[in-house]
Formats: structure tokens, sequence, C-alpha cells
């Protein structure tokens, strides 16, 4: 019955042919069931060519390639252009995917330098207010961000950490969250929050937590690692302070590939804000008389150091020509939600009680953190079984198996196909 449900969704999905846009990795000749797209996703057909053509234009033109169109014959004749301004062609799509505007976004660096540089603007310890709320079980690299900022302006840790503390479980209500900045009030210096917790998969309410920070001064981030190309977001019209994310999960764009980063348009704007400069940040029609001023341009672009990594930056074009092409957020979202809740007949009706979500339907995005509770079998003997038959998905400790079927390029039969191989290793266990 399900499983026929599954052909069903999968003849009726308008999505469907994005799949064949993508490298599915096997195993034995068969493709695995890849469901860790929140920790890596599969490389687009298209992203070689891309590359392709900057190395070509670097063999051809040289250092003539900055100012030069590096147009390549195997690619649609918009895609060329000069290296000088390539960053700019990444911007429109990436800030579509997250609901910024084209001067708040910028593609740059990684998640954690991003970090790092939005907090040497957004982080202004005075005397009194002079803390950073964080989640207790944030990611270890922002933790290790926010503490890191604490020992160069002299503060400590001990003195400056709020970390909040789940209320539901391990899930935060907003309430709870809205609380706790309320509380600490007149101590917050800054708020960073993930859009989607890593390890629950839960979805926080950023609209309602930026407007409790807005309406108290207390500058808010998000980092958005597991929510971009996850979850539709209005970062804008959020007025949320700033954001930064990855391009290698849910973005598709390779191991450690280039960054992006959102500052709101009131912020990016203000070229007095202080911040850690460089010279690509700097206004472009002068840039090059060299003459050691810094008048930062006055859009996100005015956070960027260094001239890109050019080679990164067209495997993020690849991966968000194709975000485009299915249309944005809206129509991936729709089939994530329906894709999520099939999962979840699935293990209701195949497994019972076996294997429990943790995070409810209502805020949660690809991810299913699944917890496996079985009387006297290791959920991670389990997790082994799994990955022995082919399918991909990733394990954290001390119980959960993390599976995140992406609507770019999961079936609903590979949904049935992963609860029925979840089944027999089950069984077998
Ligand atoms: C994946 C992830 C990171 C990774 O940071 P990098 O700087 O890209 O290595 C950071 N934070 C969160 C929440 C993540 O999920």
């Amino acid at each position: 019955m399900l499983l026929d449900q599954a052909r069903k969704f999968d003849q009726d999905d308008s999505l469907a042919s994005f799949r064949d846009c993508f490298f599915i990795p096997d195993h034995n000749g068969q493709p695995d069931l890849y469901f860790v797209g929140n920790s890596l996703g599969l490389q687009p057909k298209a992203t070689s060519d891309y590359i392709a053509a900057e190395l070509q234009a670097w063999q051809r033109l040289g250092v003539r390639g900055h100012f030069e169109d590096s147009h390549h014959e195997s690619l649609p004749a918009s895609t060329a252009g000069q290296w000088l301004d390539y960053h700019q062609r990444l911007t429109e799509t990436m800030a579509d995917l997250v609901g910024g505007q084209a001067n708040e976004v910028i593609v740059m660096n990684t998640l954690t330098v991003n970090l790092h540089l939005m907090m040497a603007t957004f982080y202004r310890p005075a005397k009194k207010r002079n803390k950073i709320l964080i989640e207790a079980h944030a990611f270890p690299s922002d933790k290790n961000a926010v503490e890191s900022q604490f020992a160069l302006h002299g503060c400590k840790s001990s003195d400056c950490l709020i970390e909040i503390q789940p209320d539901q479980g391990q899930l935060f209500s907003t309430d709870a969250i809205c609380d706790a900045i309320r509380e600490h009030r007149d101590s917050l210096a800054m708020i960073l929050l993930p859009g989607v917790q890593y390890y629950t998969g839960q979805v926080l309410n950023m609209q309602t937590i930026a407007a409790v920070a807005n309406e108290l001064e207390i500058p808010i981030g998000f980092d958005l690692a597991h929510a971009a190309g996850n979850v539709a977001m209005q970062l804008h019209d959020w007025n949320v302070d700033f954001a930064c994310w990855c391009t290698y999960k849910y973005l598709n764009s390779g191991p450690g590939s280039i960054a992006g980063c959102f500052v709101h348009q009131r912020h990016a704007t203000n070229t007095d804000l202080p911040r850690l400069a460089g010279w690509w940040g700097h206004d472009r029609d002068s840039r090059f008389q060299m003459t050691g001023d810094f008048n930062p341009i006055a859009t996100a672009e005015g956070w960027q150091l260094s001239n890109p990594p050019i080679l990164s930056a067209a495997a993020v074009r690849a991966s968000l020509q194709v975000f485009a092409d299915a249309g944005g957020m809206k129509p991936l979202v729709e089939k994530s939600k329906l894709q999520h809740r099939f999962f979840r007949d699935c293990l209701n009706e195949m497994l019972g009680d076996q294997v429990s979500v943790i995070a409810p339907e209502d805020c949660s995005g690809c991810q299913l953190s699944l917890e496996v509770k079985l009387d006297g079998i290791p959920g991670k003997q389990i997790y082994q079984r799994l990955e022995a038959s082919g399918v991909r998905t990733d394990w954290r400790e001390p119980n959960v198996i993390r599976a995140a079927p992406t609507p770019l390029y999961n079936t609903f039969e590979e949904i049935w196909t992963f609860v029925d191989r979840l089944q027999h290793a089950i069984a077998q266990a």
C-alpha cells in the first residue's frame, strides 16, 4: 500500500526530473539511498563544466580573466563574465533562497569565518551589556567562535556566555527562548541561534525570536547551516541583523565551498559600522588606485576581505542554477513537506514505537532525527547495518540517526525503501 503510494507520489512529482541533475553515489552497482544532503549535498552534473570553464579561462587569458569574459562553449552565454565581479552573479539567487535583498547578501569565505566577521561588527560589548546568548547544544564551532570573541574583548566566558537549555525534552519552545531574551535584556550584547538545530532538526521560529530581539534592540544573528536550501525564510522582512550559512550541505556546492552571509540593509548601507576590513570590501571604482583608504561598499559586499576563490564560486553557481531552475524554495518546501509527512507515515505504520522522531512535524524541515529505542540493541549497530545495505545517513551519539531526504534528488520510493531497510536492520538485530 505505502509502496504504491510512494510510486504514485513520484509519478505526480513535478520536480522528479531534477534527480537527473545530480550524480548519485552507488554501492555494489546500486544507487545509494543518499539521505545525508544535510551533511554533504550531492554534486550537480553541471558543476564540472562550470569549474572547467573558469580553468580554461585561466589557461587562455591568464590575468586578463579578471577583466575579460571567460565564456565557455559548454555553458550558456549568460554564464560568461569577468572574475572581478564573479561573486555578484551568485547574489540574486542566493538572496532569493534566504529571503534577502541583493544588497544584503554576499557569498564569501566559509561559515565560521563569516561568523567571526559578523561578530566583529555586531558584538560590541559595553560594561553592563556584554553577554551573548546561545543554545546549550550549539554546534561546537559556533561556541568556539563566541568564546574566542569574549577572549578578544578581554571578557571571561563564565561571565558572558548565556546558554539557554531546551525546555521540552530536547526541543525549545519559542516562549522559552523569548523569555530568556527578556530576562537578560539589560546584559545581552548579542544573540546567536541556529535556524535549524543540527542535532534535533528543529526549525526555530526565527521570525518571532527576531521580533523580540529587535524590540529590545539586541543584535540577533542566525547560523543557517542546516536551514539554507532546506526551509523557507524571509530574513529581510524578519529584520534579522545578520546570518551565516555554508553551501556544502543542502546547497550542494562541494566540500568546504565558499559560504553565504546576510547583513540586513539597515546595517549593510551603514559604512560607518566597525568591521574587519580587506581590499575587496572597498569601493570598487577606486579599489585599484591602491591608496590604502578604506571606503566600504554600502552593501553586504563591504564585509568582503579577499578576492574570492573563483573555482569554488563556480561550483556554487552551478548549484544555484539548479535551485533557480526548480523555481526556488517554494516548490521545494512544498515537496519536502509531502516527503516528510510520508516518511512519518511509513515510520508509524512499519515500525510503530521502535523508533521515534525527535522534532514534531510542524517544526521540521527535511531532516528527521530518529531515536532508536530498542532494549539491549545499541542504536549504532542498526546504523551500521543500514550503512552496509547502501543507506547513507549519519549517526550522532548517543542514539540518533539523522536522515534527510531532500526534494531535489530524493524520491518517495527511496523513503519507503529506507524504512523497509530500517525494519530489516532492526529485525536482524
Ligand atoms: C556544518 C556547520 C558548521 C560548519 O562550519 P564551517 O565553518 O563550514 O566548517 C557550523 N555551524 C553549524 C551549525 C553547522 O551545522
